[in-house]
């Protein structure tokens, strides 16, 4: 009975995988304020033409350059599991495998792209990044990869992450960033959002804000984002391409995939090398699993939006709650984002991946299970794709029919324990984001063509 399925470094992948090449149409494009579509010089003041180029990029393989394959082999391979105690515990006639991200540095797969980025960043002389974070997973995985390559890095940090996760502020200072509550008086982002309401607590949208305008605005600076964008999509494929190699090492190939998705980029590395073999004739299903209290897949409006808060980035047609949504206060911080990569978005609407959306108190349930069978206490965001293929499996209990399940494990939660806290206390509620608000969002939506 085997439990842990490994591959060896040299087994690392050798090249991204661009899901455009197996898309049945092309990308909707980004448009600039005049609704027209953007170029990519458009892209330049922010971000390294190596990184604008993969952006735009149809071509189905991109190649990892070496620096970014070594640094990757300080956690890659990571380890595939199949689940037996879990399994049992259900009494589920299906196969659970998950793969396992918390073993790079930060604990979570965000590396994986932040050390493509820093390496990029820095073969175009750039000094320094600047980026946001939410619950800090981003910021310390940023502030990492920049040590790892000499580049400087300051994080707007959302602030009331700032006040309730100090240790996130801490790795990210361990690492060498320089952390700011955001919204700070520093950028006419941040102030203008102070004037209107002094005691903000802040939000990722109004935290991308500030950090573009400080990369737009400074020669030497660059942007980094650690989710929705095509090349973050691209990066995390490793996880994918990782996974199917393990399954085929012992025989197996999944019925269905799932992720948690919140920006969609730990999704699209676990499913898209599937979806290319779907694209291929090959029946798997794709599943991205969210929260029932920021429902931008299951609920949200598919148009045209700003990625910020402000209106600072190109519009890019994608799932969305509308850009000035305020999230509730929910413990999987990396999942309350008011959008969602437009790739994973487009794949949705034209039904080529399926997404569900989870309420908070059976996450928990799931993760606190999870954790008692496997051992690994996963990150509040995870428990979402958990939740996902517990709910999978129990189906096929019901129905009395194997499958094979395959879930991304996208964070151990060691720096979450206060949410698990409030869960064993019972302090969490579940949150339905209300239908009011959605149709409200729509009214605020930027008018396009
Ligand atoms: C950031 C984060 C997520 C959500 O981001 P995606 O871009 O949707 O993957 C999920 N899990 C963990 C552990 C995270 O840190």
């Amino acid at each position: 009975m085997q439990t842990k399925i490994q591959l060896t470094e040299s087994d690392i992948p050798t090249h991204w995988y661009n899901v455009v090449a197996d898309m049945p149409n092309p990308p909707a494009p980004p448009l600039g304020p005049d609704g027209q579509p953007i170029g990519p010089e458009a892209l330049v003041p922010i971000f390294p033409m190596a990184l604008i180029e993969q952006e735009v990029s149809a071509e189905r393989w991109i190649p990892i350059p070496d620096a970014v394959r070594e640094a990757l082999k300080l956690w890659r391979p990571s380890p595939l599991f199949r689940a037996h105690r879990l399994e049992q515990a259900l009494g589920t006639p299906a196969k659970i495998y998950y793969k396992y991200e918390g073993v790079s540095p930060a604990g979570s797969h965000k590396p994986n792209s932040a050390v493509a980025q820093a390496y990029y960043n820095q073969q175009a002389g750039i000094r320094r990044l600047a980026t946001e974070t939410g619950a800090g997973q981003w910021g310390s995985s940023l502030a990492l990869a920049g040590q790892m390559f000499g580049i400087d890095v300051r994080v707007y940090m959302v602030k009331v992450s700032y006040e309730q996760k100090p240790f996130r502020r801490s790795m990210m200072e361990t690492w060498g960033a320089e952390v700011l509550a955001s919204p700070t008086g520093l950028t006419e982002s941040g102030r203008k959002i102070l004037a209107e309401d002094p005691a903000s607590q802040g939000s990722l949208g109004i935290a991308i804000s500030e950090a573009v305008e400080e990369a737009a605005t400074h020669d030497g600076t660059n942007y980094a984002l650690g989710s929705v964008l095509n090349h973050v999509c691209h990066h995390q494929t490793v996880i994918g391409q990782e996974a199917k190699a393990q399954l085929e090492k012992i025989g197996d190939y999944p019925d269905v995939v799932i992720g948690c998705c919140g920006g969609g980029s730990n999704f699209a590395g676990v499913a898209f090398p599937f979806l290319a073999d779907k694209a291929a004739g090959k029946a798997v299903r794709l599943v991205a699993a969210e929260p029932a209290s920021c429902p931008t897949l299951t609920r949200g409006h598919y148009a045209y939006d700003f990625g910020d808060t402000v209106g600072l980035t190109p519009l890019m047609k994608m799932y969305t709650l509308g850009h000035d949504f305020m999230p509730p206060g929910i413990h999987a911080g990396g999942l309350r984002y008011h959008g969602d990569s437009p790739l994973v978005s487009q794949l949705h609407q034209e039904g080529i991946i399926e997404a569900v959306a989870v309420p908070q108190l059976a996450t928990f349930e799931a993760g606190v299970q999870f954790a008692r069978c496997e051992g690994i206490i996963p990150a509040p965001e995870s428990c979402h794709a958990i939740r996902a293929a517990l709910d999978e499996a129990l189906a096929c209990k019901e129905r009395g029919e194997p499958q094979t399940i395959l879930f991304n494990l996208s964070g151990h939660g060691h720096f979450d324990m206060a949410a698990y806290d409030s869960y064993f206390a019972g302090r969490l509620e579940d949150f339905a984001y209300p239908e009011a608000a959605i149709n409200a969002a729509l009214e605020h939506l930027p008018k396009v063509g």
